[in-house]
């Protein structure tokens, strides 16, 4: 009998078990404990030391750290000039803020559809949907899985159209050696709590465009000069100048403790989670499930998420009752995602019909992702395959 099978046989989870739960240790808390006895909470040095870190590790010119990802691709959209007449394009397969943000300048989200292999946005259908009111094309780097990002600077390029990649999944991921952070214009990050790294809300912006990086640094902090963080220490100046009406999007340095230990464990985690990842690979594949494709070579895939597709054609079920049962096996999972032409405001608005995107609508129907942690212990693993195994035996057709 295979490992796999045994699981079967295991007794129910006595504890439930959360997607996608923080890898948290005891670096994390010292790091926290030291910020603040330093009475320095707010935004401050060890965000600068936050930001120097992440862009050698991307391996780009600038990164400048924000309190979410959808705060980094807002203020990406408004220094390439996005607003009301402009069409910015992206997957329809994502989260729904890379869509909201396009809404929030004023411009208008065209919605493309996915590669059903990859799941990530279709270059094909990307040059099909540009005009010449484009003025950013959003490529979102899906499950930590690399756009065809080649293809996709070739058609922005000669049109002077802006790319901002949403690699929300994608902190790791590398096409050709070459980290994500380093490609197209702007680069938006997430350390969303369930996310590969973590400050519990934050995120960050690289770019190679020296201008684009310090109107962020700007933008964040309400438009103030741009020293304006250290207007109560001994460096700084207590006078301070809003040359811009900004936002609220600044990180504090306690996030910042927390994504500079969570940064240094980076490699640790992505290694487990690829452990993990091949454990799912071997004990489904005799299931009624589409496991995900393997990373192209010359590709790093972040695995971010292991999202796996339902053969309903061989199930008593759909998917959320598939969720639902393991729910009751105590198993959480999440949903990546229901498209953004399925969600009310945007079906409605813009008039949108699943069958314009024939492959974001079947996955979105479909699909499932099981817990990828890097927190993930072999008897945690065991559990969720075990669980899956009798609740799909249990369905089967
Ligand atoms: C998590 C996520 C976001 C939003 O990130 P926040 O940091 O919560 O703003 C955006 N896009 C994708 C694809 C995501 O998964």
């Amino acid at each position: 009998m295979k490992w796999f099978e045994k699981c079967e046989s295991r007794p129910r989870r006595t504890e439930f078990l959360v997607f996608g739960q923080p890898d948290l240790r005891e670096d994390d808390e010292r790091l926290i404990l030291e910020c603040l006895r330093s009475r320095w909470i707010g935004q401050g040095p060890r965000v600068e030391s936050f930001e120097e870190e992440f862009r050698a590790y991307q391996g780009v010119g600038h990164a400048v750290a924000v309190n979410s990802c959808t705060a980094a691709m807002h203020l990406a959209l408004i220094t390439a000039g996005a607003g009301p007449g402009d069409e910015v394009i992206t997957s329809s397969l994502t989260f729904c803020s890379t869509a909201n943000v396009i809404v929030h300048v004023g411009a208008t989200p065209v919605l493309v559809d996915v590669e059903p292999g990859s799941m990530n946005l279709d270059p094909a259908a990307v040059e099909a949907a540009v005009t010449s009111r484009t003025r950013a094309i959003i490529p979102v780097h899906f499950a930590g899985r690399p756009v065809r990002m080649a293809e996709i600077l070739d058609i922005a390029r000669p049109r002077g159209i802006s790319v901002i990649s949403d690699a929300a999944h994608a902190i790791e991921t590398e096409i050709d050696g070459t980290r994500v952070g380093a490609l197209g214009d702007a680069v938006a990050f997430s350390f969303y709590v369930t996310k590969n790294l973590t400050t519990g809300e934050g995120g960050m912006l690289t770019t190679s465009r020296a201008d684009w990086a310090s109107s962020w640094r700007q933008l964040r902090l309400h438009g103030l000069s741009r020293d304006a963080w250290k207007r109560y220490g001994s460096s700084g100046r207590a006078r301070y100048e809003c040359v811009a009406p900004g936002y609220k999007y600044n990180m504090t340095d306690l996030e910042a403790a927390l994504g500079l230990a969570q940064l240094r464990r980076l490699e640790q985690g992505a290694k487990r989670r690829e452990e993990v990842w091949s454990l799912y690979d071997e004990a489904l594949a005799d299931l009624p499930v589409e496991r995900p494709q393997p990373p192209d070579p010359k590709t790093r895939h972040a695995r971010h998420l292991y999202p796996v597709l339902l053969d309903l054609e061989k199930l008593r079920a759909d998917r959320d009752e598939v969720i639902e049962q393991l729910r009751a096996e105590n198993i959480g999972t999440g949903i990546h995602f229901v498209a953004v032409h399925l969600h009310p405001y945007y079906r409605e608005r813009f008039a949108l019909q699943p069958e314009s995107f024939p492959h974001a609508s079947r996955i979105s129907e479909r699909t499932m992702s099981l817990p990828l942690s890097s927190a993930l212990t072999d008897e945690d693993v065991a559990d969720v395959v075990g669980s899956l195994r009798r609740v799909l035996g249990r369905l089967a057709v």
